[in-house]
Order: C-alpha cells, then sequence, then structure tokens
C-alpha cells in the first residue's frame, strides 16, 4: 500500500495517477483550515506567471499539454464536470483599457481546483487524519497520525504549506482572493502587477474570482475586509465591461512556499526511496499537478 499524506491538488493528483496505474492507495488528509487548493484560482498560465525563461519553464509547458488530457480522465473516472476552459487575455496596460486581440492566449486554459480535488479522490480511500511523524520500520514506513498508527510500503508527502513538520524547507505564502457574482459572459484575464502582484480574474462555476494578495510567511487563514474591499474594487478595473460585481465570499489559502521558488519532488534523503515528496509548488501548483503526479508515479510504479 501506498500512502498519501495530504489530499490537496498535489496529494489528490498523484493519488489519482497511481490509482488509475493500479496501485493501492490510502490518502490521510488533516482537513486543515487554509488548504491552498480551497482558494486556488485555477490559472494555466506560465506566461502570465512570467515562467518563460526560468527553470520551470519546460516543466510548465509540459503539464499545459498534459491538462487537457487530464481533466477528460479526471472528468471520465467521476462523472464530475471537471472546468477545463482554453483562452486567457492577457493585459499589460496601467489602464486596462482596450484590449489588443494579441494579447488572447487561446492554448492557456483555467480550471476549478476544488472540483479537480473532489474528482480526483472519487472512489479513493481517504481518510481524515493527521501524519505526526513517520517511523522505519522493517519493510515500510509507520505513520503516526492522530487518528492512531498505519503502516504503508512507501509514502508521498504532499502536505502542502505544513510540510515543515517533515523537515522540508517550505513556509506559507498567505493569498486572499475574492469571489463575485453578477455580470455574466466576462473572459479569464491576467493583467501586469497591481500592488506589487500580478492580478487576474476568471469565471468559475461559483462565481467570478479575483485574485490574489501575496504575504510569505503568514500563517494566518481569516479573511481580511481590507483585502476585500481592495480586490472588488480591482475587479471593477480588471472588468472594466461589467455591468455589475458584488462581492460574495472571501477566499484564504496559504501556497506552500520555497527560498527558490521551486518544488521540491523526488526521494526525501535518509529513507531509501521508500518516503517521497511533492511540496513547495507556490503560485503553480494547479498548473504543475499533472507533470508532478506523472513524475511521482514514475518514480513509485
Ligand atoms: C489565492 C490562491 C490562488 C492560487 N491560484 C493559483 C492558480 O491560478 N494557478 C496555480 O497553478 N496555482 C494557484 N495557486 C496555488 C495552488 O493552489 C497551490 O500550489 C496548490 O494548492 C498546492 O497544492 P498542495 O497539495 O501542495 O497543497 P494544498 O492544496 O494546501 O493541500 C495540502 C493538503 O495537505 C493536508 N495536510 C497538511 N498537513 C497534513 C498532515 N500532517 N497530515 C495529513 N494531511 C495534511 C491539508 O489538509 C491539505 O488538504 C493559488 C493558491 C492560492 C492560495
Amino acid at each position: 500500500m501506498i500512502a498519501i499524506v495530504g489530499g490537496g491538488l498535489i496529494g489528490a493528483s498523484i493519488a489519482f495517477e497511481l490509482a488509475r496505474a493500479g496501485a493501492d492507495i490510502v490518502v490521510l488528509d488533516a482537513g486543515k483550515r487554509g488548504a491552498a487548493w480551497r482558494a486556488g484560482a485555477g490559472m494555466l498560465t506560465p506566461t502570465g506567471e512570467r515562467l518563460h525563461g526560468t527553470p520551470l519553464d519546460e516543466l510548465a509547458e509540459h503539464s499545459l499539454r498534459l491538462w487537457p488530457d487530464f481533466a477528460r480522465s479526471l472528468a471520465r473516472a467521476s462523472g464530475l464536470d471537471v472546468p477545463f476552459r482554453s483562452g486567457i487575455e492577457h493585459v499589460n496596460s496601467p489602464c486596462l483599457r482596450p484590449l489588443d486581440p494579441s494579447t488572447l492566449r487561446p492554448h492557456e486554459a483555467t480550471t476549478h481546483p476544488p472540483t479537480v480535488v473532489r474528482a480526483a479522490l472519487h472512489r479513493l480511500d481517504v481518510r481524515r487524519a493527521e501524519v505526526l511523524e513517520l517511523e522505519q520500520v522493517r519493510g515500510g514506513v509507520r505513520l503516526i497520525t492522530d487518528a492512531g498508527p498505519l503502516t504503508a510500503e512507501r509514502v508521498v508527502l504532499a502536505a502542502g504549506a505544513w510540510s515543515g513538520r517533515f523537515g522540508l524547507p517550505v513556509f506559507p505564502v498567505r493569498g486572499q482572493a475574492l469571489l463575485l457574482t453578477g455580470s455574466p459572459g466576462l473572459p479569464a484575464r491576467y493583467s501586469g502587477k497591481r500592488r506589487g502582484f500580478p492580478l487576474y480574474g476568471l469565471p468559475r462555476p461559483d462565481g467570478h474570482y479575483i485574485g490574489a494578495t501575496v504575504r510569505p510567511h503568514c500563517w494566518d487563514p481569516a479573511p481580511r475586509p481590507s483585502d476585500a474591499r481592495w480586490l472588488h474594487r480591482a475587479a471593477c478595473v480588471l472588468w472594466p465591461e461589467a455591468d455589475t460585481l458584488r462581492p460574495q465570499t472571501a477566499l484564504v489559502g496559504l501556497r506552500p512556499g520555497t527560498a527558490d521558488d521551486l518544488p521540491i519532488v523526488g526521494a526525501l534523503p535518509g529513507w531509501d526511496r521508500r518516503v517521497l515528496v511533492a511540496t513547495g509548488h507556490g503560485r503553480h501548483g494547479a498548473l504543475l499537478a499533472p507533470a508532478t503526479a506523472q513524475h511521482i508515479a514514475k518514480e513509485l510504479l
């Protein structure tokens, strides 16, 4: 049996990939308040995130190419409508007025992270448990959890911002976003930086999403009214054609950050390849989920 610690965007995608290859999987999730997947936007945009020319460039483009098939497989396996919508408008003008059609990136896309996680975990053995510690035992790994111990042959650590518990150099990067109602038919749009971080908006099944703030080393999962007010104003700037946009729900998530902005994926030193790690995806966990899942599955199977 393979135990996946953390059933967020990364852990759920890995579990899905392993299960469809026939592996025996258990997913342990602590149900943390502030889990990033609950608040993530679902923009799949290497261009918007300025990844071209960085060490993530190739991986990001590869993962983006995997997305259409990944979304179809999730939908087929779960029966859920897993959103995958192509086309993101990129706007660099500071006033965000009339758009140059050349800024449309038809191959970039958007999805809905909570649906992706639900679809990936559909019909899997998912248990509510916080993993506190790992111990080496003969033939495997013993997981000490708040719901009792469990022994697995292999373990994948995908605990997001909470990965520091297992000695990994990961810290939280708090992000607040806002869901709004009104003005249907708006496009997914990505702009240059405002107030120090990129601004983007997309229509989703649960409303118009606008995001997101960036606060490194902040563990606070509670929404801040001042952030919500700023995001509401920003939504009206990003979508000047909107008639009305009314705030509906504030979302807060803790992205798993690393000092060099690169994910940590591979074998955990000292565990004889029995423990693998997939964390530190920062702002790119949705984009990189299929490639990360594929990589870990290759390592394990
Ligand atoms: C506001 C916001 C906007 C974002 N927008 C985008 C975007 O547009 N595109 C994109 O690609 N990415 C985006 N991201 C980033 C993306 O959401 C993250 O990179 C991704 O969710 C990381 O996945 P993860 O599984 O590592 O962590 P998470 O999604 O946080 O999941 C970690 C899971 O581990 C569980 N857990 C933690 N500790 C334990 C433990 N000890 N035992 C058991 N379970 C445990 C938690 O309960 C949680 O469910 C955004 C994030 C935020 C916050």
